[in-house]
């Protein structure tokens, strides 16, 4: 992603990792997004590949078989993302962090070992299951439960709209282990895909982010160990939180990111569109917008690099801030790919051209890892 202003965060190291990484999802990811969206998956070879590279998992250490980035180089990775024509498509698929942030933070010696080294290599991918069909941001009320039966949990209940759902090997799945508890009684268990009475349902037809592989699942009397269970029991949404706020850095930074390509795609784009005799950014409404958008766009890299910053300071990731900039980073990527997508014309509508796919993958920013309400809520109990 070209930098439109200094940012001193980052090291030579970075930005060779940087380089190296836009150069990957050059060749192996835009290069060949048109096929795997006709074929309707991203093929294996990809995964593979990224893995070699160090570019799955990126920040699970080296004692756990990841590439042992340290968290600039995960910013690295959402802002390449964000700002790659791929990106669009399949920036859910392969971004993973959370759940390897859940696993590495709360997961038992046995389960880093077992997951995160193939999470790493690309030979295994992971889902994270909360939301229910009767249940979204009202985590308290899920009904998906675990029964105790000696060593096992019997798990019954069902999960939508489960990014990965369609092709992951294993799930961290909240469940109710204590239902009389709410919120308290929740937990996370693990459940791979091969276990009897893991059903996998509809692979859900999508407005964008469309090689991501969303679905329904559905758990009927599947028996897995107890040890299985990530963290301990009732902690779930401690557990959760650990992977929700490194999301809530990764999804503003793919939304700053995938504005930016739709700033620099509408200035290359209005400077060589012609209308009434003049380039289409020569007419001052062009420069005004523009002018608007360039700024918004450096406003919010300034809160996103205060953020960053204050992670290397403290190690910790502010849970308020983080939901400030869940709220207004994908807000101002609405405003922004909107802007874009009219100053292309017909062409902002053509799948074709790379503002058309950023602007529908921009629409799911709002809502998923908390919609934009929720975050509100959560800043405004901190007033
Ligand atoms: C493409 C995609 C991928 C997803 N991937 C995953 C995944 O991998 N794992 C997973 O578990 N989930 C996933 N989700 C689900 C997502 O997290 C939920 O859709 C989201 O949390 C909202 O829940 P809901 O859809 O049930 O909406 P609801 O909770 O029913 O909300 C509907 C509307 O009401 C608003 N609202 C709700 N409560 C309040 C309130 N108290 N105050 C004010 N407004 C409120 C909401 O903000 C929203 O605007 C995904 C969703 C999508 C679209």
């Amino acid at each position: 992603m070209p930098y439109h202003y200094t940012r001193e965060l980052f090291s030579e190291e970075h930005e060779i990792f940087r380089a190296s990484y836009r150069h990957f999802l050059e060749t192996e990811a835009d290069a060949h997004v048109d096929e795997w969206l006709k074929a309707g998956r991203v093929p294996q070879s990809f995964f593979t590949k990224a893995g070699e590279m160090g570019f799955l998992a990126v920040g699970v250490p080296e004692e756990y078989g990841g590439p042992g980035g340290d968290f600039l180089c995960r910013v690295i990775i959402a802002e390449e993302l964000g700002y790659s024509v791929a990106g669009a498509s399949i920036a859910p698929l392969v971004i993973g962090d959370g759940v390897s942030e859940i696993l590495f933070h709360n997961g038992s010696e046995e389960q880093r070992h077992k997951w995160m080294p193939p999470m790493a290599k690309g030979e295994v991918r992971m889902g994270f299951a909360i939301t229910e069909p009767d249940s979204g941001s009202d985590v308290a009320s899920i009904r998906t439960s675990a029964v105790r039966d000696g060593d096992e949990y019997i798990i019954n209940g069902a999960k939508t709209y489960i990014g990965n759902a369609a092709f992951a090997d294993a799930f961290i799945v909240a469940c109710k282990t204590q239902p009389e508890l709410g919120m308290k009684g929740i937990s996370m268990i693990i459940v791979e895909a091969d276990r009897p009475g893991f059903v996998r349902g509809r692979k859900l037809e999508k407005m964008g982010s469309h090689l991501s592989g969303t679905g329904e699942i559905a758990f009927q009397d599947v028996r897995v160990p107890v040890s299985n269970l990530v963290g301990t029991e009732g902690a779930g949404m401690k557990v959760v939180m650990t992977g929700l706020n490194m999301d809530r850095i990764t999804w503003p930074s793919i939304a700053h990111a995938a504005s930016q390509r739709a700033f620099d795609e509408t200035v290359t784009f209005t400077r060589n569109r012609r209308s009434f005799g003049q380039a289409i950014i020569d007419f001052q409404n062009t420069r005004f917008k523009l002018a608007e958008m360039k700024t918004e766009l450096a406003v919010g890299r300034a809160f996103l690099d205060d953020l960053i910053r204050d992670y290397l300071k403290t190690g910790k990731l502010d849970t308020i801030r983080c939901a400030m900039a869940k709220i207004w980073l994908p807000e101002m990527e609405g405003r922004i790919i909107d802007q874009c997508v009219q100053f292309h014309g017909g062409a902002g509508y053509m799948d074709e051209y790379p503002v058309s796919r950023l602007y529908t993958a921009a629409r799911l920013h709002r809502i998923f890892a908390g919609t934009a309400e929720i975050m509100r809520l959560m800043v405004g109990r901190s007033i």
